[in-house]
């Protein structure tokens, strides 16, 4: 989809919460935005069900009406919204030159909020179930409360399985965690929590090699012990990734100062990059929180700090 203009005061690559959010703050700014869709429209939550913890909702919202709305809610103050892929990015160029599918647009100033996709472990059973929603997720936080009193599994050993497998507990009658290794990644209290819980079980040293199930639910797993090669079955009716999540940042490598697993990186008190007027926000710089609610936070965040450069370029 071609973008009315050339060139843009402000453009915010992504339209998860981050996005949007600023989308809806730099569009009251009245900084005329273009936001790109990308891959994914809507992000992460475009893919969950009920979003039970977004304050303002008594009784929860389904993901992909939060973002409709929120859409919705940028449009209404003028942001234009184009549904293209971001191909190139000339950051240090001024003004910040893209290449929007076969399209070159400019802007002064550049939100990226292109969001974080779970890690899968690539298993064609793992993608039906996911695909389906038959219980294979990567959100304990949006999909746990769907399996009351049912034995569950959780794949990882770093602080997100820890912190998963102790929330699943509040509704599964039992919460394996699958890792494979030996040892946790997790950080040692986070460890004493999760091995604390009489309703977390370990299971070292092991691989899920298939997801079992019925066609549409899952029922359980079939899992390889890594150490000796033996296999065995795993009944559970849930199985939640949490083998970590790759920011989609590849497109900025060697323009924009990331971590080592590709985090964008801000200021301290601030959501700009190491480039002047580039600004990070959502789970493309978020190490901990992952939140809809924190993405939204820094997607306004983003917003006011380029309003601020860009009023202080023009004075
Ligand atoms: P992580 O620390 O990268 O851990 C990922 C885990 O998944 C590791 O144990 C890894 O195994 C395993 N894994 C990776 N690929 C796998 C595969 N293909 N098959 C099976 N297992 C696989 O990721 P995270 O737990 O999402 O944490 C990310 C960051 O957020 C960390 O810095 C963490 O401290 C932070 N965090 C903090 C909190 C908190 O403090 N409340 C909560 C969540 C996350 P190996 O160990 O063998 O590599």
């Amino acid at each position: 989809m071609k973008p009315n203009k050339d060139h843009y005061k402000v453009i915010i690559l992504g339209t998860g919460p981050a996005g949007l959010t600023a989308a809806i703050y730099t569009s009251r700014a009245r900084l005329e935005p273009l936001v790109v869709d990308g891959p994914s429209p809507g992000g992460l939550l475009m893919l969950t069900t009920d979003v039970e913890n977004y304050p303002g909702f008594a009784d929860g919202i389904m993901g992909p009406d939060l973002m409709m709305a929120t859409r919705a809610q940028a449009e209404r103050f003028g942001a234009e919204i184009v549904l293209a892929t971001c191909e190139q990015a000339d950051l240090t160029s001024r003004p910040i030159k893209l290449q929007l599918d076969d399209h070159e647009v400019t802007c002064d100033a550049l939100i990226v909020a292109t969001g974080a996709e779970a890690r899968w472990l690539g298993i064609e059973s793992e993608q039906h179930y996911r695909r389906i929603g038959g219980g294979v997720t990567a959100c304990a936080v949006c999909d746990g409360a769907f399996f009351p009193g049912v034995p569950v599994a959780v794949v990882g050993g770093g602080d997100s399985a820890m912190e998963e497998a102790h929330f699943l507990t509040k509704f599964a009658s039992k919460v394996h965690i699958i890792h494979r290794r030996g040892e946790l990644r997790a950080s040692k209290i986070m460890q004493e929590r999760a091995e604390k819980n009489p309703k977390i079980e370990f299971i070292w040293n092991t691989g899920v090699e298939e997801v079992l199930g019925d066609g549409r639910l899952v029922t359980g797993l079939r899992l390889k012990n890594l150490l000796t090669e033996q296999e065995s079955t795993l009944e559970v009716s849930a199985l939640f990734m949490a083998i970590g999540h790759t920011p989609n940042t590849a497109l900025f490598k060697g323009q924009l100062d990331m971590d080592d697993k590709g985090y964008l990186i801000t200021a301290k008190t601030s959501m700009q990059t190491n480039i002047p007027g580039v600004f990070a926000a959502g789970d493309v710089q978020d190490t901990a929180y992952k939140q809809a609610i924190t993405a939204a936070g820094s997607g306004c965040m983003a917003a006011m700090d380029a309003e601020h450069y860009l009023e202080a370029l023009e004075s």
